[in-house]
């Protein structure tokens, strides 16, 4: 049986930097290094790093605590919370991915201009997710976050329209909801400017993953069951290879072993939120049967 790692699964360069700096950080003797949020959306990775000293806190004991340091992981924040850094005396470790801050100038600039004609602000993207947070936070929350073509039956298209997305979104779903609104600012009267802000380290993935995943008899995907790219890259898999697997840790298939020698070749992947040792430990396990 031949078994691969998908060398495009795995965190991308924004996560990948998030937690090299973390590491780094405590590494360092004596320091106590906090991060708002989960650093990234998997569970294994997260009791991995809070075993090496990081605590993870949330929004309302991060407005109570004082003189600590705190890291900004890449999803970005609002400018709210390096308010509340200065006001603390919080030392922020910002490790905002720059595709993500580059999003952020764009939709300040978008929101201004927005402003001036008298239009409207438009994200797709999911609503309290952390990144989607960040971004209408720049422009004091007065975009209208949309996740579905539904969600555009409560707006009007008389009025100049800006449309950006989250980064992690799909490129084809992204396209669906921009068509419906240029279909209905022409119905409506209005206009429409689309900045597409998907990454594309995000939508390249897609492909090559289907790819993988049609190389394969059968491929083995390792995500948290919570991470919204996981579904989506899961989905992929499915749609390309019917014996696609799920699975979380390798801890999943370890009394189930004997369930995969049927297959000549067995393809491991997983979602940007994977760390590479998580998929390696399911190597390791069907290297040896
Ligand atoms: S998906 Fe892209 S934009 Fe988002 S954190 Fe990763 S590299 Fe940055």
């Amino acid at each position: 049986m031949k078994v691969t790692i998908d060398t495009s699964s795995g965190f991308c360069f924004g996560v990948a930097s998030a937690v090299k700096r973390a590491e780094k950080i405590l590494s360092e003797a004596g320091t106590v290094l906090y991060c708002l949020g989960d650093v990234v959306h998997n569970s294994e990775e997260i009791s991995r790093l809070k075993n090496e000293g990081l605590r993870v806190i949330n929004r309302n004991e991060f407005e109570k605590m004082h003189d600590i340091t705190v890291l900004i992981r890449a999803h970005g924040e609002p400018p709210l919370t390096y308010n509340i850094a200065l006001k603390n005396n919080i030392t922020l470790i910002d490790a905002t991915c720059p595709i993500v801050l580059s999003l952020q100038k764009k939709i300040k600039k978008g929101y201004e201009d927005m402003c001036f004609s008298g239009g409207q602000v438009i994200i797709y993207g999911k609503d309290g997710h952390a990144e989607v947070a960040g971004l209408n936070g720049q422009i004091e929350n007065k975009a209208h976050v949309v996740t579905s073509l539904g969600d555009l039956d409560s707006l009007k298209f008389n009025i100049p329209t800006i449309l950006f997305s989250q980064t992690t979104m799909s490129s084809e779903k992204y396209k669906a909801i921009a068509q419906e609104i240029e279909r209905r600012c022409a119905e409506e009267g209005g206009t429409l400017e689309m900045i597409d802000s998907i990454c594309r380290s995000m939508s390249t993935r897609a492909e090559k993953l289907a790819e993988f995943a049609r190389s394969n008899e059968a491929v083995i995907f390792v995500s948290d069951k919570k991470s919204s790219n996981g579904q989506y890259l899961y989905g992929i898999c499915k749609e390309n290879n019917d014996n696609a697997f799920f699975i979380t840790s390798a801890e999943e298939i370890k009394g189930r072993i004997g369930d995969f020698l049927k297959y000549a070749s067995i393809g491991i992947c997983g979602a940007t939120s994977t760390p590479r040792w998580l998929m390696d430990d399911v190597a390791n396990l069907l290297y040896v049967p």
